[in-house]
């Protein structure tokens, strides 16, 4: 059954591809099982307010543990993880991991901190998503404004009509929509308009090229076009103090990197935000 699911992808045949395709469905195997054992994290990496200094958020990161110690990189297995659509479970537990996240944060005497999650294509085509989204909000008992939803630029390209019907929904709940990696994709501009956004992430290419002319151009006309669209703008994949200097100059409002805190499990926030408290 898995095999029937993954194999339409591809269109052409060659020994190799039978090859990588064993390999994959192996994998995918593999995912199901841990996935049903129980063995997905998520992690969180902290997003910080460049005028307060403050953290006023974190992005969702899933991880999956390895055996014999490390993690497989979402890089190879959320792509395997949308193929196959299992990405709808996942992504389902996902948010609620998120939301209870930040119920337990409120707990704890962190209020007002929201929650960014990235969410996958077969998400949107799945029957009952927005309410599932909306459930979730409703069973954790925070409030919607705190759940952020990151699309990238190849969800909204891939069916427009469904992703910004859905999004317009969750947004009128008061649900956040943020564009992840925004100007790596081959968007329309004019999608920019019609998707209910709070924010743009700025991809962490042009973060890595900010010192250099060209990657400073597109980064300052992304600032630019969310000032005059009257969104926030998120610059993804600060390492240096040399890369924020330059940030801060062009206007950017948030940050998220390296340079302040990598990924990290549940316990280990909740001690960087007590720190960042004192
Ligand atoms: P993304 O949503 O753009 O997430 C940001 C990625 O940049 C994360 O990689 C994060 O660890 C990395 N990053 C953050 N700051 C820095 C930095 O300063 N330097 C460098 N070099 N990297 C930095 P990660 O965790 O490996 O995730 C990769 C991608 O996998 C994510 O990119 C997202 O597209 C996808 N992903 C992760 N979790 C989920 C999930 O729960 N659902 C879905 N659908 N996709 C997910
Ligand atoms: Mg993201
Ligand atoms: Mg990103
Ligand atoms: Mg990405």
């Amino acid at each position: 059954k898995a095999k029937k699911n993954i194999s339409h992808n591809f269109e052409y045949y060659c020994p190799e591809m039978e090859e990588e395709t064993a390999d994959r469905l192996a994998m995918l195997r593999t995912l199901r099982h841990d996935f049903a054992q129980d063995k997905l994290q998520l992690w969180y990496q902290p997003q910080i307010c460049l005028k307060s200094r403050q953290v006023i958020g974190m992005e969702a990161l899933l991880r999956w543990p390895q055996q014999g110690g490390g993690f497989v990189s979402p890089a190879v297995f959320i792509p395997l993880a949308e193929y196959s659509g299992l990405i709808v479970e996942i992504g389902a537990w996902v948010l609620q991991q998120a939301c209870m996240q930040v119920q337990e944060l409120k707990r704890q005497g962190f209020h007002g901190l929201r929650i960014a999650v990235n969410v996958s294509m077969p998400q949107f085509r799945s029957p009952h998503f927005v309410e599932s989204v909306i459930d979730c909000v409703n069973q954790f008992q925070i409030k919607p404004e705190l759940l952020e939803l990151e699309i990238t630029e190849s969800v909204v390209m891939d069916d427009p009509k469904i992703v910004i019907s859905a999004l317009k929904e969750l947004k009128s709940f008061g649900i956040k929509v943020a564009i992840d990696d925004f100007g790596i994709g081959f968007s329309s501009l004019s999608y920019l308009q019609q998707l209910p956004l709070d924010r743009i992430k700025i991809d962490r290419a042009f973060v890595n090229d900010i010192e250099k002319p060209n990657g400073s151009a597109i980064a300052e006309t992304i600032i630019n076009l969310g000032k005059r669209l009257g969104l926030s703008t998120i610059a993804e994949g600060v390492e240096t103090t040399a890369q924020e200097r330059v940030i801060i100059g062009m206007g950017c409002d948030e940050v998220q990197g390296f340079l302040y805190a990598k990924p990290m499990a549940k316990a280990e926030l909740l001690q960087f935000i007590q720190q960042q408290k004192k």
